[in-house]
């Protein structure tokens, strides 16, 4: 109301200043008169100036705290009502765009299955005649999670754990010839291609359209980005992002580097403990899209009352909500 007010005010006094330098020429006022109008002039130019760019922090406030940016055509990238308001204009068909975050393996391409499949042979290859495949997996799995932690993740890491997996069950160091099976398996992901998942393609395509999309992946970096790379999805990216770990930390500080606002932002992936529930305690949006494939390791529990998680059967269905 006050910015209102402040408006119209200074636009009045615009307009008297203008006709007070009007009747000043028509009456042949002293030259020395002209000094006062123009000072009067500029110092009202500046106060509307002022209320201008108040009435601009306001409306970018009030876009800020409502994801959908409405009729204002307003994109709004700041936090804070007036010390931290960054805007940008957006016309016509830009308005409301948000901000989408995708996961990668087994969001965006298969990833898994690959890795399912070297497993089912190490298990064929391990486990002795009779004996129980599961029991040989959980001391794989048990493997895997411990060097998640201190090595990270990727191919590398994997064959590692299964080297590891060998002198566990063998009770001594792997054989050259079992080094050399483990080694070979390194083919299984060094292929010059990903298998995109179904409707992933089209999806982002239209989806880049609408909003500001990022890749936020996990793993070796060198691993990631030559998938990144090969999955022909780069262009629909402003960045993409390999990291070490998903974790609430990792998402406060992509909120930081972008000046996000959490409650305009939605992260997207298959892993509940790397994408949806990290997301989640730094306050994102988020849309769960369950893979079959999911690692055993990524599994987590999803709040089925959490408004703010978005379940959908299949990457198509993004379309019907953003
Ligand atoms: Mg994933």
């Amino acid at each position: 109301m006050g910015t209102t007010l402040g408006l119209v005010a200074a636009s009045f006094f615009l307009l008297v200043g203008f006709e007070a330098a009007n009747r000043c020429l028509r009456w042949g006022a002293s030259y020395r008169w002209a000094w006062y109008v123009a000072f009067a002039l500029v110092m009202t130019l500046v106060w509307l100036y002022l209320e201008l760019l108040r009435l601009l922090s306001y409306v970018t406030w009030w876009c800020a705290v409502r994801p959908a940016a409405g009729p204002w055509n307003l994109r709004c990238v700041g936090a804070g009502r007036v010390r931290r308001v960054r805007w940008s204009w957006e016309c016509g068909e830009r308005a409301g765009r948000q901000m989408l975050i995708f996961d990668a393996d087994d969001t965006l391409w298969e990833n898994n299955v690959i890795f399912e499949r070297v497993i089912d042979e190490f298990l064929e290859w391990m486990t002795p005649p009779g004996g129980d495949r599961t029991a040989v997996r959980a001391v794989l799995d048990g493997i895997e999670a411990a060097h998640a932690v201190t090595l990270g993740y990727g191919s590398k890491v994997f064959l590692h754990s299964l080297g590891e997996c060998v002198r566990r069950l063998r009770g001594r160091a792997a054989t050259a010839a079992e080094a050399a099976r483990i080694a070979g398996w390194a083919a299984a992901f060094d292929g010059g291609r990903v298998e995109l998942i179904p409707g992933v393609a089209e999806t982002l395509a239209e989806l880049a359209r609408r909003h500001e999309l990022l890749l936020l992946t996990k793993g070796d970096t060198e691993e990631q980005q030559r998938k990144v790379a090969v999955s022909g999805l780069t262009g629909h990216f402003r960045a993409v992002h390999v990291v070490a770990e998903k974790n609430v930390g990792t998402y406060e500080e992509l909120i930081r580097s972008y000046d996000l606002v959490p409650s305009s932002v939605w992260m997207i992936g298959n892993s509940p403990k790397s994408d949806i529930l990290p997301a989640r305690a730094a306050g994102l949006n988020a849309v769960f899209i369950p893979n079959d494939h999911t690692w055993v390791l990524e599994h987590g529990e999803v709040d089925p009352g959490d408004e703010k998680v978005l379940r959908l059967a299949a990457f198509g269905d993004l379309l019907r909500h953003f």
